[in-house]
């Protein structure tokens, strides 16, 4: 297994694009997961033309992380049109980057929505959204979530991923694998078990199981072992994205323990 091992723009100390590009190179990753949260971190159509390009200079690759909140939420649109809307723009934005894969949280339900009714909706708009995502030649890979009192999460359990897969069967839709996620719904097991097969993108951070914490890798109480021993079992070739902040320890710790199981 040779596969690439990266983090989450948001999290590296650099603020500034040019400035993320120039620390994954010095640090040695392979790639770079371009986070947007809000509507304002969206990049203009010329700017992620300029990153895609300095990228491919480099030999970094991209991959994107599609915006969630504020009028981006999926699980709080009014219609499946609406959903395949919304993700086909997310789409396009990825394919600006050259993106190969984009990262999709399928949302926080708003207070007293149906969970079952607002899953179907999600998933048949990732279903429709998938031929785009297939001419564009970006994996749309779908995260699973914490566990959050007072939240609901679309994608907290693997029930709501068997109801994806089965309703958006597509090689353009996926699984992403966030460790410290499923550390806290504590269901890493059940959750790659079932859906393991469509494993196309990793999120990798720790924490003790009680919130998600977003901790250094090995900080936490996640059993890395059985992590990495999961992904060489089911012969995982996507990347390891690395998600908690730079600042508190680097990464290079992180890319060794992956290196050691991975090779
Ligand atoms: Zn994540």
């Amino acid at each position: 297994m040779d596969n690439d091992i990266g983090a989450v723009s948001c999290n590296m100390i650099a603020a500034q694009p040019l400035g993320v590009l120039a620390s994954a190179r010095a640090a040695g990753l392979a790639c770079i997961e371009w986070f947007a949260c809000r509507p304002t971190d969206i990049l203009e159509p010329a700017q992620a033309a300029e990153i895609a390009a300095i990228s491919s200079s480099l030999g970094i690759r991209n991959t994107y992380h599609a915006p969630y909140k504020d009028g981006w939420n999926v699980a709080e649109q009014s219609s499946v049109q609406q959903t395949t809307s919304i993700i086909s723009e997310m789409l396009r934005q990825a394919s600006r980057l050259q993106a190969d894969l984009m990262t999709l949280h399928l949302g926080e339900l708003p207070a007293n929505a149906d969970h079952q009714a607002a899953m179907r909706q999600a998933a048949r708009g990732v279903g429709h959204a998938a031929t785009l995502a297939a001419d564009l030649g970006v994996r749309i890979s779908v995260e699973n979530m914490p566990i959050v009192p007072g939240k609901s999460y679309l994608g907290d359990n693997p029930e709501d991923f068997d109801m994806l897969f089965e309703v958006a069967d597509s090689a353009s839709v996926g699984l992403n694998m966030d460790f410290g996620h499923a550390h806290v719904a504590r269901n890493m097991n059940e959750m790659l078990a079932r859906h393991g097969h469509r494993l196309t993108n990793t999120h990798l951070h720790d924490n003790d199981g009680s919130a998600d914490q977003h901790q250094p890798v090995g900080q936490g109480t996640i059993d890395w072992t059985a992590a990495l021993r999961w992904m060489v079992r089911l012969g995982y070739q996507g990347p390891f994205n690395i998600e908690f902040a730079e600042s508190k320890g680097g990464y290079g710790s992180t890319v060794a323990l992956i290196r050691g199981f991975t090779g």
